[in-house]
C-alpha cells in the first residue's frame, strides 16, 4: 500500500511493549493505542493480566481482530491477587499493592535475557508504554536501559489536579477542614474555589477534586497511590494523554511546563476509527468489553424516535447503593422519557442479582435494561438524545464525539473533575455531583432532553466537530509520537 504510516527508526525493528493497569477503562483504551501503533507498522506486545486476558478472550474477538497485524502479540502476567478477589468498587485499590509487590519482579524477569519478552524470538523491546499509575515500571525500564513513556487514562485536567495536590496540602486546602463533619451535598466549605490548581482557579472547587481527596486525614490508600504516582511522571521519557488540545488547552499548557514531552493524541477511539475507516472498506467493530455486550438494545433503539432516549450507564466500576438505584429509577420514570439503562451484574450493593422486581416491571413501559451495552454504538444511535453518566473519561470522550449532551453523576476518582469540566467549563451538560434525589434527577433529565436542549446544542456540536478535526489529517492529535528513536505518525493515512 501507499504510505499508510510514516515511521522512521534507528533500530531495525522497533518493538513497543504496552502494559496497562488491569481494569476495563485502562485496558480498553490502551488496546486502542496498541492498534494505532500496529497500523503504523510497529511490532507491539500487549501485556495483560491473566484475569483480564481470559475475559477479553471470552467476550471479544480481539484475537481475530489483531491477527491482521503480524507484529502484534499478547503476553500475560499475574496481577498478584487471588482469583476470587472482586477487583471492583473500593477493592480496586488492592490491585495497586499486589501489582507492585508481586507483579513487578515478574515483569523484570520477563525483560531479562531469556525472559518471554527477551527470548531472541522477536526483536528486543525498544520502548515501553506503561500505565502511568504503575511507576514501578520506570525502575525496571531504567535498569534495562529501555526508554519508557507513561500513558494516563484520565483527563489532562484531572492529571493536573492530581499533580497540584502537594501544593494544596502545603497551602492548607487539604485535608478538607472538618471533613468528617461535613455534609457533602450542602456544605459551603466544599464550594470554595481552589487557587492552588493554576489554570483552573476560576472553576475548580474543593468539591471537584478527585474523590480520594475527601478522606479525613489523607490516609486513604488510593489518594496516596495516585498522588505519589503522579509526582513520579517526570522520571519517564514522556507522557501520553487521551485528550485533544481544543478540549483541555489550559490544563495541557500547565502540564507541559513540568513535562515537556507531552502527547495529546485523543480521542483514541475516534482516532482509531477514522484510521480504520480510511484503510478498510468495512472496518470491524473494535469492542474491548470485559462483559458480554447485549446487542438487543440496538434493536430496541431502532424502534425509538430521534433523540428521544436517555442512555444511562455508570461504567465498569461504579457500585450503587439500593437507595441510589431507586432514586435514579424514580427520576427516570417520572421524567416520562424513554431510557436505556446499563445495570452491570453485582453493581448494586447488597444482594446478588439485585434489581428489585418492581423496578423491572415498571421499566418495561418506558425503559430497557441491559447488563452491558455496546456503548460507542449506543451513543452514536440517532435515537439517543442524552447520557446520564458517571463521567468516566472514556465515556465522556465517547459522548463528546457522538455529540450527546450529558448529565454527570460522578462516582469516584477523576470523575469529580471531569463532571465539573463538562458542566461548568465546556457547557456540554449538567453536573449533578453529590446529589441523588428523584426530584433533581427528573428535573435534570427534562432540562437535558427538552427545556434546555437548545442551549446545549451549540457547544455540543462545536466540540464534536473539534474532536473529529483533531484526529483527521493534520489535526492536533494527528501527530508524531516520538518514542526514543522511533517517530510514529499516530494517524496518517
Ligand atoms: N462501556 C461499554 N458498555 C457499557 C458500559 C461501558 O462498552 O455498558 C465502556 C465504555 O464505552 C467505556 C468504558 O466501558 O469505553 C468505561 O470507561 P470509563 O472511563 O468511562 O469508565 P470506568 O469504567 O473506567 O469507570
Amino acid at each position: 500500500h501507499s504510505s499508510i504510516c510514516k515511521m522512521d527508526s534507528q533500530s531495525s525493528s522497533p518493538h513497543v511493549l504496552i502494559f496497562p493497569f488491569p481494569v476495563q477503562g485502562h485496558v480498553s483504551c490502551m488496546l486502542k493505542l496498541a492498534e494505532l501503533l500496529c497500523l503504523s507498522g510497529l511490532s507491539v506486545t500487549f501485556l495483560n493480566s491473566d484475569i483480564i486476558h481470559r475475559r477479553l478472550l471470552r467476550y471479544t474477538d480481539v484475537i481475530s481482530r489483531f491477527s491482521r497485524y503480524p507484529g502484534f502479540r499478547f503476553e500475560t502476567i499475574s496481577d498478584g491477587l487471588p482469583p476470587d478477589h472482586p477487583r471492583s468498587g473500593n477493592r480496586v485499590v488492592d490491585i495497586f499493592d499486589s501489582i507492585k509487590m508481586v507483579t513487578k519482579p515478574m515483569f523484570r524477569e520477563m525483560l531479562l535475557p531469556g525472559g518471554c519478552l527477551n527470548s531472541g524470538k522477536r526483536p528486543p523491546v525498544s520502548s515501553i508504554i506503561a500505565d502511568g499509575i504503575m511507576c514501578f515500571t520506570i525502575d525496571v525500564a531504567k535498569e534495562m536501559g529501555i526508554p519508557i513513556y507513561l500513558f494516563r487514562t484520565v483527563s489532562a485536567s484531572c492529571f493536573w489536579a492530581f499533580y497540584c495536590i502537594p501544593k494544596l496540602i502545603e497551602s492548607g486546602d487539604l485535608p478538607i477542614k472538618g471533613a468528617s463533619s461535613i455534609i457533602i451535598e450542602k456544605d459551603d466549605e466544599m464550594d470554595r474555589l481552589l487557587l492552588g490548581v493554576t489554570g483552573m482557579e476560576k472553576y475548580l472547587r474543593l468539591r471537584d477534586l478527585p474523590s480520594f481527596c475527601r478522606a479525613n486525614d489523607l490516609s486513604d490508600r488510593a489518594f496516596q497511590v495516585v498522588t505519589t504516582e503522579t509526582q513520579e511522571t517526570y522520571r519517564a521519557n514522556g507522557l501520553i494523554l487521551n485528550t485533544f488540545d481544543d478540549l483541555e488547552e489550559s490544563a495541557l499548557a500547565q502540564i507541559r511546563k513540568h513535562i515537556p514531552n507531552l502527547y495529546s493524541i485523543g480521542p483514541l477511539h475516534a482516532n482509531l476509527k477514522s484510521r480504520l475507516e480510511a484503510k478498510l472498506t468495512s472496518p470491524p467493530r473494535s469492542s474491548n468489553s470485559l462483559w458480554e455486550e447485549d446487542r438487543t438494545c440496538m434493536t430496541w433503539l431502532d424502534e425509538q424516535a430521534q433523540k428521544s432516549v436517555i442512555y444511562v450507564s455508570f461504567g465498569s466500576m461504579t457500585m450503587l447503593s439500593r437507595n441510589e438505584l431507586i432514586e435514579l429509577w424514580y427520576g427516570l420514570v417520572n421524567s416520562r422519557k424513554k431510557f436505556l439503562w446499563v445495570v452491570r451484574p453485582n453493581s448494586v450493593a447488597g444482594d446478588g442479582q439485585n434489581i428489585p422486581a418492581q423496578l423491572l416491571e415498571g421499566t418495561l413501559e418506558r425503559g430497557y435494561m441491559v447488563r452491558w451495552a455496546p456503548q460507542e454504538e449506543v451513543l452514536a444511535h440517532p435515537a439517543v438524545g442524552g447520557f446520564l453518566t458517571h463521567s468516566g473519561w472514556n465515556s465522556t470522550l465517547e459522548s463528546i464525539v457522538a455529540a450527546v449532551p450529558m448529565i454527570c453523576w460522578p462516582y469516584y476518582a477523576d470523575q469529580q473533575v471531569n463532571s465539573r469540566l463538562v458542566g461548568e467549563v465546556l457547557k456540554l451538560g449538567f453536573d449533578m455531583k453529590d446529589i441523588c434525589d428523584r426530584v433533581v434527577v427528573e428535573k435534570f433529565i427534562k432540562d437535558l432532553m427538552d427545556t434546555k436542549r437548545d442551549e446545549l446544542t451549540r457547544p455540543v456540536e462545536r466540540m464534536m466537530k473539534m474532536a473529529r478535526r483533531s484526529v483527521a489529517k493534520d489535526g492536533t492529535s494527528y501527530k508524531l509520537l516520538c518514542l526514543s528513536g522511533i517517530s510514529v505518525t499516530v494517524l496518517n493515512t
